[in-house]
């Protein structure tokens, strides 16, 4: 069996992996690790959770101990797709690099300029960024990136997902060519592999198989539903509930307005849940991960997106509130429970139209999943149907009315760049949308925050808080509050025109 000390890893490197309590490197770091300290470019193809971010800590921690840093030229970059990663690698440096004395600049939005020159100016020799905030420093002519001799490309499928790999090829131009790469992506679909190409020179390739055993102690089961939020949410909810040995839990939207609304809906029924997507601000994302991990929150509603590459402890349980689009992300979500060897469940609500995608997850994983209390057949057909047929009836209209509400009330469409979560064609239920009519996408699930901030329009700088306007949106959300989370109504129902919903002005 190969330990750490077989790898070529120096003395101070060794003394501290050893206080950290890893005895066995990980199939990934057993692989990479020599090849990186041989100086030659790694095409890593690892996800979270196998151990990579050390595959590439440890061997530059002993490469990095010949040398100096010099003001403004790092010696090493680390690029992160978000600053979550970007500071868990930092913590890793500080784990790991104890016994060194090495400079670690960390440069993320959210942070000040200056204190981020400071570092900058005492020399770095590790520098990790986010690419956005990397390339303003070079900008401001603060950086030189000449000096430096490994670059680390971490989730480059994730960098791809989020529009960042122009600004990579930008910095990889800055970089001399002489440098050492290592490529680090959890898939390796052809696009990658062709930045992999450019990017590396006759890399040495370390793949790590999706961790399979994760499913054999992994419980997973179907559930069928109808294609209805509010019946998708009171399924979930008493899924919750019937849980004896939940002790924490992730669950999944595919959208990020998917995650704010189930947020809100579980919040409201009194569960104690906290969200993470896309949009949120550095701050919340922080604390609602510490609180999870802490298990001051017991449920996190998350989109692929935002949890992908996050060092969340082991859960027990996970629930697809949505069937996942693409058949690997439900290997990424299974892979968050029955870690170690312990046993974790996973549930995944499906409903008729989901059926191709539930193929393809099957497929991928070569086995067929259980369903929980019968299959779709046997689902009250009716209600189906009647959603269904809803669902295909003009939803472009649909949609080209609720763009329209949003250019008469003043351009209030949500400025929040969408989520690039590939094809997110998901059937958005009707209730849902009429609610977004009504309010822009929010985005900040914090109690504290929400009650903080009750700009009437968020999206406006200059419309100043009006607090009847607030108390009619109040009313009018619960109106829709109730039946977000109830039977169909009567009457126009889901149907309501958009105009209807338009109230007029408040009198000042
Ligand atoms: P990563 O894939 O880098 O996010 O690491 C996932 C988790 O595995 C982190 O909590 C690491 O601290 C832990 N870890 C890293 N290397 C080892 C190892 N050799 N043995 C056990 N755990 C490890």
């Amino acid at each position: 069996m190969t330990t750490f000390s077989d790898l070529g890893l120096s003395q101070k490197v060794l003394s501290a992996v050893t206080d950290a309590g890893y005895t066995v490197p990980t199939p990934i770091q057993a692989g990479a690790i020599p090849f990186a300290l041989q100086r030659r470019d790694i095409c890593g193809i690892a996800q979270t959770g196998t151990g990579k971010t050390a595959s590439f800590v440890l061997p530059m921690l002993t490469l990095l101990e010949n040398g100096r840093a010099r003001a403004r030229m790092p010696r090493t970059l680390i690029l992160e797709p978000t600053r979550e990663l970007a500071a868990q690698v930092a913590e890793n440096f500080e784990k790991y690099g104890k016994n060194h004395k090495l400079n670690v600049a960390l440069l993320i939005g959210g942070v000040s300029f200056e204190e981020q020159n400071r570092k900058l100016e005492r020399g770095a020799d590790v520098l990790i960024c986010t690419p956005g905030r990397l390339l303003d420093h070079c900008e401001r002519g603060k950086l030189l990136m000449t000096g430096v001799e490994i670059l680390v490309i971490d989730e480059a499928d994730r960098m791809l997902d989020m529009g960042f790999i122009p600004d990579i090829e930008r910095i990889a131009k800055m970089i001399p060519f002489t440098r050492q790469t290592l490529f680090f992506s959890a898939t390796m679909p052809p696009e990658i592999q062709k930045l992999a190409d450019r990017f590396l020179q006759n890399p040495e390739r370390v793949e790590v198989s999706l961790p399979a055993s994760t499913a054999k102690t992994v419980t997973q089961r179907l559930v069928a539903v109808h294609n209805k939020d509010y019946e998708k949410r009171s399924r979930l909810r008493d899924l919750i509930r019937a849980q004896e040995d939940l002790k924490n839990g992730i669950i999944f939207c595919n959208r990020k307005k998917d995650v704010a609304d189930l947020f809100r809906s579980l919040e409201r029924h009194g569960f104690s849940v906290g969200a993470l997507h896309g949009d949120m601000d550095q701050r919340s994302r922080t604390n609602m991960l510490a609180g999870f991990k802490d298990n001051q929150i017991t449920l996190l509603v998350a989109s692929d997106v935002a949890a992908r590459g996050l060092d969340i402890p082991d859960v027990s349980h996970v629930f697809n509130f949505d069937i996942p689009i693409h058949a690997e992300d439900y290997v990424h979500r299974i892979g968050r429970t029955g870690r170690a060897g312990r046993s974790g469940a996973a549930f995944t609500l499906v409903s008729k139209s989901d059926t191709k995608y539930l193929d393809a997850i099957e497929k991928l994983i070569g086995q067929k999943i259980e369903w929980l209390d019968g299959d779709l057949s046997s689902l009250p057909a009716m209600a189906e149907s009647q959603d269904e047929g809803r669902g295909r009836r003009g939803s472009r209209d649909k949609d080209k009315d609720k763009d329209r509400g949003r250019e008469r009330r003043g351009g209030r469409r949500s400025e929040a760049p969408a989520e690039p979560v590939k094809a997110r064609e998901a059937e958005p239920a009707k209730a849902r949308e009429i609610e977004e009519v009504i309010e822009p996408v929010r985005t900040e699930p914090l109690n504290s925050e929400r009650k903080a901030d009750r700009r009437p329009n968020p999206g406006n700088r200059n419309a100043r808080p009006n607090p009847a306007n607030d108390d009619q949106r109040e009313r009018r959300r619960s109106h829709y509050r109730d039946h977000d989370d109830g039977p169909t109504p009567v009457g126009f129902g889901d149907e309501i025109p958009a105009f209807m919903l338009i109230v007029a002005a408040a009198k000042s």
